[in-house]
């Protein structure tokens, strides 16, 4: 595995993954693009995530809904009340910073001395920063008395009271621009499913228990992205929200945990490397029963979360539904006299409507792309003494599966093979095979060692009946890109044979 995050971000953008968004323009923070390789490890993520919550069950439908939202969903979804973090400003150079994180970059003793002042201690940071949100003023002042420095400058900042900060992108729609007409750009995937839910179920007859997937952007005006694409503003996620018969949830909690923890795995993330951390009650989000964080060991950073896998109870749709009164709701909710619709389905066994409980797996794309790359970098000294980096992806994962290489790049017989060898493999449906005749053989292997192609195939004279070995004519040198052993294949075999290895 990587063992900084530098090596990381220098291998994605030399390598064409990930690019810094609106770069030639001075770079916009929290912002990134994905590359030529990027996009296609991206969507590779996406697909294995897809084939196995949707296509490999019984009890999935999909969706993709819209990323603006009308604001009465999330006013009503609780958001615009309270999806915001507690920051601070540094009066001497206008810099804004989230309450938490600039804790976190402070010394230790700096820390401490903050914890004192408020009568806190730093071991239970929730509970510190709680404390400081909770009284701005002495919060202000024990920042100050504690001499707690810029994140960026190092200098002993001069701060102003805590303040909430919503972190939701707010939009106008349409030609006019008066208090009426905005909207929000959807800060979780989630919400476009709890307000589907009668059209899902209206449309496909599902019963309890069901759930709907679907990934997509999400944005979060973050107060201090940072950490690569760890911390994003523009973000992709990939949710689940499974619906079951109250009093059911707990059991299906603990299924999911099982569930999502097998498909890291899946994709090269050990458990080994995930924490599961057992969100405390004072922590737990406005919404949650339960929460599970998944904490992977990021290179740099350490434990942070991958994943969150919540108990939402009934609160979202209970949230969302008309006659809240006549349903017994078991989550504390927001009076709704906007919906128009109930959002309820027959219990199982009695038939009478209900309000299911919801446990929700959500998991990033982007921290999902950082722990895989993270997983697979390896660097490796060869038997000559010579040091290779290669990127060891699932093969499902690689975003080139099969280069295939003609030994000399102006010699039309070879050339000729390469290509139909090439289109070959392609209509085959594995994902991309690249045609690759850019220079010499031995930088060619290099950078798909280094971009985690598994397999690179060599056309040479031999197998245009122009070499020595009259015996090797219609076969092909396929390099392993994990063992690097090379071995001889009929071209007739190929195809059969690189499918049997990525499969
Ligand atoms: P954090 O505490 O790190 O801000 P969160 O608890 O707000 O995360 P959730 O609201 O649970 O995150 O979102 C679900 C998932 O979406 C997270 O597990 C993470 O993978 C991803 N995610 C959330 N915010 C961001 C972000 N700013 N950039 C990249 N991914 C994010």
């Amino acid at each position: 595995p990587a063992q900084t995050m530098e090596e990381l971000v220098s291998l994605c953008k030399r390598r064409g993954f990930i690019f810094q968004g609106s770069e030639i323009y001075g770079g916009l923070q929290g912002f990134y693009d994905y590359g030529p390789l990027g996009v296609e490890l991206k969507n590779n993520i996406k697909a294995a995530w897809w084939r196995s919550n949707v296509y490999e069950r019984d009890d999935m439908e999909g969706l993709d809904a819209s990323i603006i939202m009308h604001r009465m969903v999330l006013r009503h979804s609780g958001h615009e009340a309270t999806f915001s973090d507690p920051m601070v400003d540094n009066k001497k150079n206008n810099k804004r910073y989230r309450l938490d994180h600039l804790l976190k970059d402070q010394k230790a003793d700096v820390q401490a001395r903050v914890a004192e002042l408020m009568g806190e201690s730093v071991e239970n940071f929730a509970a510190l920063v709680a404390a400081l949100n909770a009284n701005p003023a002495q919060a202000s002042q024990a920042l100050r008395d504690a001499g707690v420095r810029d994140s960026f400058s190092g200098e002993v900042g001069e701060w102003t009271e805590p303040k909430p900060f919503n972190m939701m992108f707010k939009t106008t729609i349409g030609p006019v621009a008066d208090d009426e007409s905005y909207g929000y750009l959807r800060p979780e995937t989630a919400q476009g499913i709890f307000t589907n839910f009668k059209n899902v179920v209206d449309s496909t007859s599902r019963r309890l228990p069901f759930g709907i997937a679907q990934i997509g952007k999400a944005f979060r005006n973050e107060i201090t992205p940072r950490n690569f694409i760890f911390r994003v503003r523009e973000l992709e996620q990939m949710e689940i929200e499974f619906f079951v018969v109250p009093g059911t949830d707990e059991e299906w909690h603990e299924h999911w945990l099982e569930k999502r923890l097998k498909w890291w795995e899946d994709q090269g993330v050990p458990r080994s490397k995930i924490e599961i951390l057992d969100v405390p009650k004072e922590d737990l989000a406005h919404y949650s029963k339960r929460t599970y964080d998944l904490m992977y060991d990021y290179p740099t950073l350490g434990h942070e979360e991958i994943e969150g896998i919540a108990n939402r109870s009934d609160y979202d749709l209970g949230s969302h539904t008309k006659a809240q009164g006549e349903l017994g709701l078991v989550a504390k909710v927001e009076e709704n006299s906007d919906s128009i619709a109930k959002l309820t389905i027959p219990h199982p066994e009695t038939n009478k409507p209900v309000v299911p409980f919801v446990i929700e797996p959500s998991a990033g794309v982007d921290r999902a792309m950082l722990a895989v790359l993270s997983e697979a970098f390896t660097k490796e000294t060869l038997e000559n003494g010579n040091e290779r980096i290669v990127l060891k992806l699932k093969p499902h994962l690689a975003p080139i599966k099969v280069a295939v290489i003609p030994l000399a790049r102006n010699k039309e017989e070879i050339t000729s093979v390469a290509k139909a060898i090439k289109a070959e493999l392609q209509s085959l449906g594995l994902g991309r095979v690249l045609y690759e005749d850019s220079g010499n053989i031995g930088k060619a292997y290099r950078r798909h060692d280094e971009v985690g192609t598994p397999f690179c195939v060599t056309v040479d004279f031999d197998t245009v009946g122009k070499g020595e070995d009259a015996g090797l004519v219609d076969t092909v040198t396929v390099r392993d890109r994990d063992t690097l052993s090379q071995e001889r294949v009929k071209i007739s075999e190929l195809a059969g044979w690189i499918q049997a290895k990525l499969r």
